[in-house]
């Protein structure tokens, strides 16, 4: 049991952390607080990566065949991974998989940038439970934009997704 001072210090730490302060989330968009809705390790990886790609292929790198082949090989094989990796195995316990097949998904699904296991089913399972609703992290009613692309790119405050049980998925 730590002394009440160390206690005190214990209990203001979540507020000095903007880390877990989700508060700007419900504020209106300023000048000054738009930054702070943005997940900027998902914007990176997501808007920076992607034209930074597009632009030292434009600008810098002649495109050789066997890119092109490795390509379009890794673009199936990660998105095998999420479809039959995150999606159907971990997300849906659709079927049963050994660790030789769980390995190999996970090298697969994690390629395509798409975050956790743990973190893309949360959010899958909650948003199957809550379809379109105030819970569901990526919701239709908020928009095709919002529910394929926006969401990932704002900082997603836990307590506003609906909860959904993943604890089999915590080592
Ligand atoms: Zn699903």
């Amino acid at each position: 049991m730590p002394s009440p001072t160390i206690a005190k210090h214990i209990k203001e730490i979540p507020k000095i952390s903007t880390k877990n302060d989700f508060s700007v989330l419900n504020e209106p968009w300023t000048v000054w607080n738009w930054y702070k809705k943005f997940d900027w390790v998902h914007v990176l990886g997501l808007i920076f990566m992607p034209i930074y790609g597009f632009y030292m292929a434009y600008t810098s790198v002649a495109l050789q065949q066997k890119t092109a082949i490795f390509s379009v090989l890794y673009y199936f094989f990660t998105g095998l991974g999420i479809t039959a990796g995150y999606h159907r195995l971990w997300s849906h316990r659709a079927y049963s998989a050994g660790p030789t097949l769980q390995f190999i998904l996970m090298l697969a699904s994690t390629g395509a940038m798409q975050g956790s296991i743990r973190w893309w089913c949360r959010n899958h399972r909650a948003h199957h439970r809550y379809t379109d609703t105030e819970k569901d992290p990526y919701g239709a009613q908020k928009g095709l934009m919002w529910s394929h692309f926006i969401w990932m790119l704002l900082r997603q405050d836990p307590t506003t997704v609906g909860w959904a049980d993943v604890s089999e998925l915590e080592g």
